[in-house]
């Protein structure tokens, strides 16, 4: 069986960090009428950067630029208009960005139509800026400002540069309904939270989308009916910190103190938010992320455990081991806090998965705070995890007040050593399903092999087995025989009665 791993070890497929996705058209896509079809005569193409709520965010710009004529292409020289979504999370992420704008020259010049757009964080932190740096981009709009997408497409086909980079107090997008871009019809996102007020000291991204607010969750819901409707199976509610969700009736939550009471006494966080959804869509598998362990209530937590249908796993980054560097990464936690937490998760839903994200090499990080988060570890052994070098970013609290002091060398043996040790974790918690039965969710054909099927478990592991009559979006049963430290391999037993 070996050779059938379908995901390099410790790395969720779910999640896009760093990596560019590229997007096709979805085709059973059928928010389009008649009338647009025969409108649409101009192609775009979008490849997203970054995080799950950029490719998210890529579906809103999708929709909003089918309502203005135009069409998604996956061939780069069919398109009138290139859009890149954009991740500013670390140095690397912009580099690529950069390079692949030096590769758009050529098309630029046999193309003279051609025109340019970077969407998302680069496009906020970098504002005009970039402009003035890449010739070759013609459009530049920030994560808030994609409803004005049209208006600023215009001013570029009159040959005018446009940008829009304003961030808003209430912009949601509950009132678009996505266009699913490369779409397996069973998995997709549903955005719940925009923005982030947590002001980590390494991190970007409440310069690059704001401050945090929560979408309504009638809006929420009328999507995963939608969804339902269309035959989807699994839903991912997302967020930068998907805890922190309230809402009071709209607007930013570092303003819910200006809320009537009625408004505070009826608001919704998100264990309610939780619940609503799997109430009433039983059939539909749910999960949620990103977690942040300040935020996280034991509400959520006996909700996960009170519906079979939401997933065992929780993605809840840590970011360090020491209380020193978490302390100056402004995380609103211990490390005996957040053990605390995983022992509560543990005692209320013992099967529950955890994941990480974990940064070496911030600040002042001396060998014993990283012997810290090795230890960490070692009590947790997450089942999977995402690990980085720290890299500064212009405008944090970090870059401003704090020497990026730790070596490069030094990053790149403390990353290695923390990759190392999750992957023996990652084995760890895969061997504890060898002989066990688990529901599978059918997502895709495995890419090692035609004959068999790839889908994931309840914890979120990827499991790979043979075709038999199985189909995509079927719920089975897999009887796991083998893994590696990222895949489980198995056998189908039958329907599970999700199906
Ligand atoms: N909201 C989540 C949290 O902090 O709990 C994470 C969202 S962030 C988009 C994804 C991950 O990128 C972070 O958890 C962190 O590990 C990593 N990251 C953010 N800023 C970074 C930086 N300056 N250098 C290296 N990694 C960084």
């Amino acid at each position: 069986m070996k050779g059938l791993e379908e995901t390099i070890p410790v790395k969720n497929p779910y999640e896009y960090n760093g990596e560019s996705l590229h997007i096709s058209p979805h085709t059973n896509q059928s928010e389009t009428t008649d009338n647009e079809v025969v409108k649409k005569s101009k192609k775009f193409y979008i490849e997203s950067y970054g995080c799950a709520m950029n490719f998210s965010d890529s579906e809103i710009v999708a929709s909003v630029l089918s309502k203005s004529g135009y069409s998604t292409t996956n061939i780069l020289e069919d398109a009138e208009l290139i859009l890149l979504n954009t991740c500013s999370i670390r140095e690397k992420a912009e580099q690529t960005i950069r390079k692949k704008l030096e590769k758009f020259n050529s098309l630029k010049k046999s193309n003279k139509q051609l025109k340019i757009g970077i969407l998302g964080c680069m496009a906020e932190r970098l504002k005009s800026k970039l402009i003035e740096e890449e010739k070759i981009v013609d459009l530049v709009v920030g994560p808030d400002a994609y409803k004005d997408l049209p208006n600023l497409i215009d001013k570029v086909e009159r040959g005018q540069k446009a940008i829009n980079v304003l961030l808003s107090k209430d912009e949601t997008y509950s009132d678009i309904s996505p266009h699913r871009l490369n779409s397996n019809g069973v998995n997709a996102f549903i955005s719940i939270t925009r923005g982030c007020d947590n002001m980590c000291t390494f991190c970007v991204v409440p310069f690059t989308r704001g401050r945090e607010r929560s979408r309504d969750p009638q809006s929420i819901i009328e999507e995963l009916k939608d969804l339902e409707k269309k035959d989807y199976k699994e839903v991912i509610l997302l967020g930068q910190n998907v805890d922190s969700y309230l809402w009071f009736g709209g607007g930013l939550k570092k303003d819910l103190n200006k809320a009537s009471e009625i408004q505070k006494t009826t608001a919704i966080n998100f264990a309610k938010l939780l619940e609503l959804c799997a109430i009433n869509h039983p059939k539909i598998r749910i999960r949620f992320s990103t977690s942040n362990p300040q935020d996280m209530s034991i509400d959520v937590i006996n909700i996960m455990a009170k519906y079979d249908n939401i997933c065992n796993h929780i993605h809840l980054p840590v970011q360090s081991g020491s209380n020193k560097i978490l302390k100056a990464m402004n995380r609103q936690h211990s490390r005996e806090e957040y053990i605390d937490l995983i022992d509560r998760i543990k005692q209320i839903i013992p099967n529950c998965s955890i994941s990480q994200d974990i940064i070496v090499g911030f600040p002042g990080e001396s060998e014993e705070d990283h012997k810290q988060t090795l230890g960490l570890m070692e009590t947790i052994k997450y089942s999977f995890g995402y690990m980085y070098k720290y890299s500064e970013r212009p405008g944090t609290l970090a870059q401003r007040k704090l020497a990026d002091d730790v070596n490069e060398a030094t990053k790149k043996r403390r990353l290695e050593e923390i990759v190392e040790l999750q992957q023996k974790h990652s084995l760890h918690r895969t061997k504890e399903f060898l002989n066990k039965k688990v529901e599978v969710l059918i997502e895709k054909t495995s890419k090692k092999s035609q004959l068999y099927w790839s889908g994931r478990n309840n914890e979120n592991t990827v499991v790979v087995f043979p075709k038999e009559n199985y189909n995509v979006g079927d719920f089975v049963n897999v009887k796991i025989t083998d893994c590696t430290s990222a895949t489980l391999l198995g056998n189908a037993i039958g329907y599970s009665k999700n199906n």
